[in-house]
């Protein structure tokens, strides 16, 4: 049944574009690497928290403050308790994502960081991507029906105001457990039509979506997937100075933001 224009509360339907039309106040950052999350920290006078929001003992950290009229939580996955190294991956960004959206309640999840690139499908170091969609390629499970549950394919918050305005290279995006790329990940990657390839995206959208929170996913390339270079060296040769240029975008996306609803992006 339509809304009535007299009652627009009395649908589901209505009720959600509502909440689409009021303006984004909370936003959640999640970002797996303590140097991509830095100089965001830095740019926005973030603080950490004293008081974590987070369960007693975990390596979580938020840091948060206002920009204009945007409270901005950066959650990073900290380091791991035992190895000292950042906790990149599907399962702790999983777990950041589920805690802090019971914590903070965003209306707006931006899965920020590094990713690796197809040249073949137009990437190129330095670039930075909105994701379209993002799904699995480590989860193969040839069974009808689990086969999809594995892929774990789902849509990123559709931003055609945001890509009319910021000048953003758009893609599918898929995500593993594993920094280098098997021949069996490739051919997901492929069936998966994927242009970009990182560790954490596919998670945190499933997360994401679980709990009705929309979410898009900006990812900027620190190396080529199907390039001649070790991955492991090009990533580390390029951290930096990609880090910038993903600072220099979050930035953009967050003044664009300000101000505007859901349904405005
Ligand atoms: N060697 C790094 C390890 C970081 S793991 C270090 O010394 O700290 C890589 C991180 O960058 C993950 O968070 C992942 O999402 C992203 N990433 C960058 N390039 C990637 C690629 N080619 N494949 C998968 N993830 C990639």
């Amino acid at each position: 049944m339509a809304p009535s224009d007299d009652h627009p509360e009395v649908t589901g339907e209505a009720i959600v574009s509502e909440a689409e039309k009021r303006p984004i106040s909370t936003i959640v950052f999640i970002i797996a690497m303590q140097t991509e999350a830095l100089p965001l920290v830095n740019r926005f006078q973030l603080s950490e928290d004293v008081e974590s929001v987070f369960p007693k003992g975990v390596p979580w950290v938020r840091y948060h403050g206002f920009y204009k009229d945007l409270h901005i939580n950066i959650i990073w996955p900290g380091k791991d308790p035992v190895l000292g190294v950042d906790s990149v991956g599907t399962i702790s960004a999983s777990l950041v994502t589920y805690a802090s959206i019971l914590a903070l309640q965003p209306d707006l999840i931006i899965n920020a960081g590094t990713a690796g690139g197809f040249k073949a499908k137009g990437a190129c170091i330095g670039d930075v991507f909105l994701a379209s969609e993002v799904a699995f390629h480590d989860r193969r499970i040839p069974i009808p029906v689990f086969d999809l549950y594995g892929v774990g394919l789902r849509q990123a918050l559709s931003t055609p105001n945001l890509m009319g305005e910021i000048n953003l290279k758009v893609g599918r995006l898929s995500t593993g457990d594993s920094l280098d790329t098997s021949p069996h990940d490739e051919a997901s990657i492929v069936a998966n039509d994927a242009t970009i390839k990182d560790m954490e995206g596919a998670a945190v959208a499933y997360v994401a979506d679980l709990l009705k929170v929309p979410a898009v996913f900006v990812k900027a390339i620190t190396d080529i997937v199907d390039g001649d270079k070790p991955t492991t060296e090009e990533f580390l040769h390029n951290l930096a100075e990609v880090t910038a240029a993903l600072d220099e975008t979050v930035a953009k996306l967050i003044e664009f933001i300000s101000g505007k609803s859901l349904s405005d992006l």
